[in-house]
């Protein structure tokens, strides 16, 4: 196993296709469409996910971003701050006329493709990934990013966490950091960074000591944390619609409900999951003073393009960039 990446591999005893008949009362509680996809062969992705970044770091089709990083403390957490070393790759890869509508996942690169998930997912690598084996969970067909999550999403969040130890996200919109509209969950393994295991986050959701849903005094946007018990060694089709109403609950806890009846969310938010929480944060701008958040950055991990941006952000302060970006308290 390569140094600096934590996986733990369970093995699924649920049969590889799902099979409606083994689901009970299936089709009122968790309609997971079917079809003839492949799926994931259980206790396989790790080694998937190795054995692809390898050959696609080889062959180019992976062009990691380097970064240094540093660590800055503010209201009472410990960020990682990372700064790019050399943009040039990707801007020149932005560079690249592409057409208005161009979707990096439809059709994708074979050459970042890891592993088939579910019936409506399948796993990629992250073309510009600043940690390594950053996995994308893409639906197999167009599906919009605005989209409210639904059970086949959960799905696939469960098929990852049951095999890879790390941290789930989801970038619910434009304002909370998505730059593709083609329907994708992340997940990064840990740790973030070597010689510290937990994320930055971790030490507040801890110190929240929830029962089950709840508000951290620490973090001054508006947000929920919800304490999972799972039993991650169940199938993943049982712990779906677990995942699912979770989410459902931490939705209608920042005041964002999940409404059945329309199809797209009607807010911004990130989603934060790992085997022991979920962190949910509504949003109401993709950026603060030209610092760029996502998930990562309510996990404590941000990200500048250079040396100018990391004084900028120093001066402003990281917890002040996330109220900005979230709805403040
Ligand atoms: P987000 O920015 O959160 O919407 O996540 C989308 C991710 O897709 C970004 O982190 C990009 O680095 C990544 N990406 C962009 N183009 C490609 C591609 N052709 N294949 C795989 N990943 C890509």
């Amino acid at each position: 196993m390569p140094m600096g990446i934590k996986l733990s591999i369970l093995s699924d005893d649920s049969p590889p296709l799902i099979n409606r008949s083994v689901l009970p009362n299936c089709s009122a509680h968790c309609p997971i469409p079917m079809t003839n996809a492949q799926h994931l062969t259980p206790g396989t992705l790790h080694a998937q996910l190795i054995h692809r970044t390898q050959q696609a770091k080889h062959s180019g089709a992976l062009q990691p971003i380097a970064t240094d990083y540093e660590l800055l403390t503010d209201g009472g957490l410990t960020f990682i701050v990372r700064i790019v070393t050399n943009l040039e790759r990707k801007a020149k890869a932005l560079k690249t006329p592409k057409p208005k509508d161009f979707n990096p996942f439809l059709p994708y690169d074979d050459d970042l493709f890891v592993s088939d998930l579910s019936d409506q997912h399948l796993g990629l690598l992250n073309k510009f990934n600043v940690v390594d084996h950053h996995l994308l969970m893409v639906t197999r067909e167009f599906v919009s990013q605005d989209t409210w999550l639904d059970v086949a999403d959960c799905l696939a969040l469960a098929i990852v966490l049951r095999e890879l130890e790390g941290l789930a996200f989801y970038n619910g919109g434009w304002a909370a950091g998505a730059s593709q509209t083609h329907k994708h969950l992340q997940m990064v393994p840990l740790p973030f960074i070597p010689d510290r295991p937990d994320l930055p986050i971790s030490p507040v959701i801890a110190a929240a000591s929830l029962q089950s849903i709840g508000q951290s005094q620490t973090l001054p946007f508006v947000h929920a944390i919800a304490s999972l018990s799972l039993d991650w060694t169940a199938p993943s089709h049982t712990l779906a619609p677990q995942l699912l109403t979770t989410y459902h609950e931490l939705l209608a806890a920042i005041g964002l409900p999940w409404q059945p009846d329309t199809a797209d969310a009607t807010g911004a938010y990130n989603l934060l999951v790992t085997r022991d929480w979920m962190l949910m944060v509504l949003r109401s701008q993709p950026s603060f003073e030209n610092i760029s958040i996502n998930s990562l950055g309510f996990a404590g991990s941000l990200l500048v393009r250079n040396p100018q941006e990391l004084e900028h952000l120093k001066q402003i302060g990281p917890m002040t960039i996330l109220k900005n970006v979230g709805v403040s308290l």
